[in-house]
């Protein structure tokens, strides 16, 4: 039997006037799966990945995550949801600890072992050693695993993820995709957004391929692998 569905969605559609930034998409990631969103920069990304956090409110279809109804249980999902939107948004002038103390504190519920997930939290992204220093004086790459720290707070059972790795260097990349593989063998399922085919082959097991807002292939990533090794061995030499 197939792994229950941790995403799915039905027509979802969201128009900015005339434009459909997302346009009828059917959506299905399930448990376990490390599920890429792959498409163009204003492909529409963004926009889907803000309607499943209830961010943004669809103009038409059906959202469940985590079997809850989006955006009117998001509630309900929050607390098992880690996320990172659009980059990592920080307070400059406090530490990387202060920052995740900060969002701890906001979180729903927990007032108990703040010391213990923030260490957690700060070891696994490998920003342990830094934890005292101001944000300002961090590198992109580091406030991009800041704001991956802050994602894994709730210890989610769910992470979504707008574009992870942009702005990281070489070693830096590599970093992240060793953690989210990590996250997702411990039981996580991770979903993903990327504009980079080469990423998504690195580090998933599933892609969803979006073009002008329409999701055009959802499938297994070795079953892409498989159709794209034919075309290439059926290309006649020239
Ligand atoms: P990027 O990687 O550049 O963020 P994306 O694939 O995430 O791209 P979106 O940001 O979702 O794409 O944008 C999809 C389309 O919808 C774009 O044409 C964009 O201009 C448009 N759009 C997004 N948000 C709005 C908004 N608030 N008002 C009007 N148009 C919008």
């Amino acid at each position: 039997p197939e792994a229950r569905l941790v995403i799915e969605t039905r027509g979802l559609t969201k128009r900015y006037g005339a434009q459909a930034a997302v346009d009828d998409v059917d959506l299905h990631v399930r448990a376990g799966q490390r599920y890429g969103f792959l498409g163009p920069n204003g492909s529409g990304k963004t926009t889907l990945v803000r309607m499943l956090l209830g961010l943004v409110f669809p103009t038409r279809g059906e959202i469940r995550v985590l079997g809850h109804e989006v955006p009117r249980q998001v509630h309900e999902i929050l607390p098992r949801i880690g996320a990172m939107v659009e980059g990592p948004a920080a307070y400059g002038h406090l530490s990387g600890r202060s920052n995740l103390d900060l969002l701890d504190a906001s979180g729903p519920g927990r007032r108990s072992g703040r010391r213990r997930r923030v260490d957690d939290a700060l070891e696994r992204v490998g920003l342990a050693g830094v934890d005292r220093r101001a944000v300002r004086t961090y590198s992109l790459g580091m406030r991009q695993r800041l704001g991956l720290a802050g994602a894994l707070l709730t210890q989610p059972d769910l992470l979504i993820l707008d574009e992870p790795t942009n702005g990281l260097d070489p070693h830096g990349i590599r970093e992240i995709r060793e953690l989210l593989v990590e996250l997702n063998e411990a039981g996580t399922t991770v979903f993903l957004s990327s504009h980079l085919l080469t990423e998504i082959e690195a580090l998933c097991t599933d892609v969803g391929v979006v073009d002008r807002g329409r999701l055009v292939l959802e499938e297994p990533l070795d079953a892409v692998r498989r159709e794209t090794g034919r075309v290439v061995v059926d290309t006649p030499d020239v």
